[in-house]
């Protein structure tokens, strides 16, 4: 190599930016940034300098955290390393040692270990409701320092809508900030900042990127908030690249066409499942027998139907609903849900393998759920292929 090589320079990769500016937004790869003269001043005022070094921010992951934002309606948002990444940091960042979080006891099983073992070790109270019952919200959120009211939208698997407004109202009655995972039901179907949520968590692994092939999480909330998150963002080391956040990027392009089609499907399969004798419940918030029907009326965007989730429940048990999901051919039996390929999973030896047959049942997982994420296959097909499964089983 010659003394004169200029191979890595950087000056040099300046030369061949585009005059023009492109349609499809550049992945900025760069970890570092030239330092200016405004830099060194913002640095030694201590603020967030825009771009510096990209654990603290990245152009590409900004621009995916605003339009996650947007969808969610909300001031800002920030994006993590993964969905763990935004539950955990967002939590660290709102409580204190003595502070007191009542959760919904339907939460997502690495949540409910965070909530379980990491935080108690931390000296924060951790306090379990059921996520339907409001009196025992009301009595465990009046019962002390409670900072903290988080649940998930949806509950997984039984798809029971979490009644927002009227924990927003509990949990800001005692000072409190309502966190929410909207990872099952989506921007599409529900907006919790618009319904007294103060934050808005999200796996973007799921619908957000729709193409399973990212980890990737975001926190939405006020720019107070988000500003606080970034900070722990920083030391705690939960920020997301930006080839991920691209990925998500690209997802999100075909967000509301996604959803629009696979929320039709996943009405149109719970229907024509809850017509079989063999399939004992069908669970989808846009079916006229719904529980939830009056909380579905008062939290469902306008048009947001019931979300891409289904969850049946077929006569045989557990052992049959593995039969049936053994003999999809266009299902993939997998766990995540989200994709354009539809995914279906059985509680009983994957999300919820941990509880025992008795905890099942007491968090309402009946023997025989099978857990449908449906994706972008025609309908006819993944009916008829449901229809198949079931006959020989
Ligand atoms: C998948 C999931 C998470 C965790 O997200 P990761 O991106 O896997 O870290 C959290 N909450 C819900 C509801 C999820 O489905």
């Amino acid at each position: 190599m010659s003394e004169s090589s200029s191979v890595g320079r950087p000056a040099r990769a300046a030369d061949f930016l585009p005059r023009t500016r492109p349609v499809v937004p550049p992945i900025h790869h760069s970890v570092t940034y030239f330092l200016d003269d405004q830099a060194y001043k913002d640095i030694q005022d201590g603020g967030l300098v825009e771009h510096w070094y990209g654990r603290f921010r990245n152009p590409t992951v900004d621009m995916v955290a605003r339009e996650i934002a947007d969808l969610e309606g909300g001031g800002a948002g920030f994006m993590t390393s993964s969905g763990m990444g935004a539950i955990a940091t967002t939590l660290l960042t709102l409580l204190r040692a003595g502070d007191r979080v009542v959760s919904a006891r339907q939460v997502y099983g690495d949540t409910r270990d965070l909530l379980v073992r990491d935080l108690p070790a931390w000296g924060v109270d951790v306090r379990w409701v059921d996520a339907v019952d409001l009196d025992a919200w009301r009595r465990e959120i009046a019962g002390g320092p409670t900072r903290v009211v988080y649940a998930e939208t949806l509950s997984n698997p039984q798809l029971e809508l979490t009644d927002l407004p009227a924990l927003a109202e509990l949990a800001h009655a005692a000072g409190a900030r309502l966190v929410i995972d909207n990872t099952f039901a989506t921007p599409y179907v529900v907006q919790p900042l618009r319904l007294g949520a103060d934050v808005v968590v999200h796996s973007a692994t799921k619908f957000l990127n729709g193409h399973s092939d990212a980890i990737a999480g975001v926190v939405v909330s006020d720019d107070a908030i988000v500003t606080e998150v970034q900070r722990r963002v920083i030391t705690l080391g939960t920020s997301l690249g930006p080839y991920e956040a691209y990925l998500v990027w690209r997802g999100l392009q075909t967000f509301e066409v996604r959803m629009a089609r696979q929320t039709e499907t996943a009405r149109s399969l719970a229907t024509e499942l809850g017509r079989r004798d063999d399939v004992l419940a069908v669970r989808h918030p846009s079916l006229p027998g719904y529980p939830r029907v009056d909380v579905a009326t008062r939290v469902v965007r306008p048009g947001g139907g019931g979300g891409a989730m289904v969850t049946i429940t077929v006569d045989g048990g557990d052992e049959r609903a593995h039969d049936v999901v053994r003999n999809l051919q266009i299902g993939c039996e997998a766990t995540s849900l989200g994709g354009v390929e539809t995914l279906v999973s059985t509680p009983f030896n994957s999300s919820h393998f941990s509880l025992t047959p008795e905890e099942r049942r007491a968090a309402r997982i009946d023997d025989g759920m099978i857990r449908i994420s449906c994706g972008l296959e025609p309908a006819d097909a993944l009916i008829a292929d449901f229809g198949r499964a079931l006959d020989l089983t």
